[in-house]
């Protein structure tokens, strides 16, 4: 006997099947599975059939991931499994059963397949990286091992609510347009656009945050197995950056021993006993607070995170979209230009104190998008206690104050210097966002403003440009105190 069924995705079509042939009492060995080879598109949901209730629950969760497995011969090995169940639900406990085993491992290769391509999809930016946010479209090309890409779509639209987004795949296409998830058929990889600016960013993120001085290969093969590089654009990278780290340690070492000594440590003149401690107080207060607007419509306060013994703090202004979904400061496209920047200067970005002057997410709606709204006069001066608080604990010997809402919240404090001229300055009008805003000192600590990275990003400077190239050197300056 022959059942076709409509696509690999079909699980719909194979209940049916499923709970004909047991009501029949067809035996497994007399049926042939074969997959059509027009496929339709794939139902976004499919339960089980209800006169396969009979069947164990776990067996039939279980079944119901083991289907997206590659396996040919797995609808086969269901019946098989079915069968027996059918007839005697309590062999499910005969968890030796040779069957049974066979099953477990499809079903723990499927659900680590799902892990992987929540990890490994990328993105690009169809269009202009610059262009009105509105009418971007971001699509990714991913080859899951199993058909598993329907089956974790839903996560996508959790996550990328906001965003309208393709992701294809050899078997099946999913696409969220802010309303409404689509099923479609397999697709091929050159229908998916070329590599945008933002996939720029991420490689030169990926080739910053790779740290020679830790090369495991083994471990981040079981991380990163071979199997998903063709879809990963930072695994070209990896080759390259293996055959620099020997290099690149060498480097590290005297860099980094360099950029410490060039910090003083005003450690020994800090009143705060248990520094530690008392971030985490402010970092309860702050979650509690409901003094502004936007704290109500944020998703959660977002505290300033680092080691209460560091050196370098950094004021960014407001947490942004995805800041105000992780609940950590700066792991947006802001924060990821930023890190790069600390990178290339020879700072460990876990070793600086970074927190934002307001610490819940202003935003206004535009359709079903959270766009970034700078936070009222009000809202800043409010927060302002809570920056002076984390100052308070952490006492660092350098500041940095990216952007003018951050500065107007710290201005109160600071003692500033009479503006000199940078030298951008004096070579005649530079363009924006330009160099060193503002210096002065917080209680001997140096605090020097500079441009926001998001004003980079609005202007299109990537890490390959010279206008982010002058403000990483701004940056230099503002934290080595002169070029280096
Ligand atoms: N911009 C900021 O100022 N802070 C963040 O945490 C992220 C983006």
């Amino acid at each position: 006997m022959r059942v076709e069924l409509q696509s690999h995705l079909d699980r719909a079509g194979f209940y049916r099947a499923l709970a004909e042939l047991l009501a029949q009492g067809i035996a497994w060995d007399r049926v042939e599975w074969r997959i059509s080879p027009s496929p339709t598109d794939p139902p976004v949901e499919d339960t089980v059939a209800p006169t396969l209730k009979r069947l164990p629950v776990g067996f039939r969760d279980t079944m119901h991931l083991a289907l997206l497995h590659r396996e040919p011969a797995r609808h086969v090995l269901l019946h098989r499994i079915a069968q027996r169940l059918w007839r005697e639900p309590r062999g499910w406990q005969d968890s030796l059963h040779e069957d049974h085993i066979w099953l477990m491992e499809w079903h723990r290769q499927v659900r680590r397949d799902m892990h992987k391509t929540k990890a490994f999809v990328r993105f690009n930016r169809v269009g202009e990286f610059d262009q009105d946010a509105e009418r971007a479209e971001y699509v990714a090309w991913f080859e899951p091992v199993h058909h598993t890409l329907v089956e974790v779509a839903p996560f996508f639209v959790r996550r990328f609510t906001q965003m309208r987004w393709s992701i294809l795949s050899p078997s099946a296409t999913v696409r969220w347009d802010g309303q409404r998830l689509r099923v479609g058929p397999g697709a091929n990889r050159i229908d998916a656009p070329p590599p945008d600016a933002g996939e720029a960013l991420w490689l030169t993120y990926y080739a910053r945050i790779f740290n020679p001085a830790r090369v495991k290969i083994s471990a981040m093969k079981k991380e990163m197995p071979e199997i998903y590089w063709k879809n990963l654009p930072e695994a070209r990278l990896i080759p390259i950056l293996l055959a620099q780290a020997p290099q690149r340690v060498g480097q590290m070492i005297a860099s980094a021993a360099d950029t410490q000594r060039r910090l003083p440590d005003l450690k020994h003149q800090s009143k705060v006993s248990d520094p530690a401690g008392s971030l985490a107080s402010i970092s309860t207060a702050v979650q509690n607070c409901d003094q502004c607007a936007c704290a109500a419509r944020a998703t959660q306060a977002v505290m300033g995170m680092g080691p209460a013994t560091a050196k370098l703090f950094i004021v960014g202004e407001q947490p942004g979209d995805q800041e105000d979904v992780t609940g950590q400061p700066f792991v947006g496209p802001s924060g990821q230009l930023l890190r790069v920047a600390l990178l290339e200067i020879g700072i460990d970005m876990a070793r600086v104190y970074v927190t934002n002057a307001v610490k819940h997410f202003s935003y206004e709606m535009r359709g079903k998008r959270r766009i970034h709204k700078t936070p009222a006069q009000a809202d800043v001066k409010r927060c302002a206690p809570w920056l002076e608080a984390e100052l308070q604990a952490v006492r660092p010997s350098t500041i940095i104050v990216l952007g003018r809402t951050a500065l107007r919240s710290i201005e109160s404090l600071v003692e500033f210097e009479p503006p000199t001229p940078t030298p951008h300055a004096m070579v005649g009008p530079p363009p924006s966002p330009r160099g060193i805003i503002d210096r002065g000192r917080w209680r001997g600590a140096q605090v020097v403003a500079v441009a926001h990275p998001a004003a980079l990003l609005r202007a299109g400077a990537l890490p390959a440009t010279e206008g982010y190239q002058r403000w990483r050197e701004d940056l230099r300056r503002a934290i080595c105190g002169a070029p280096v």
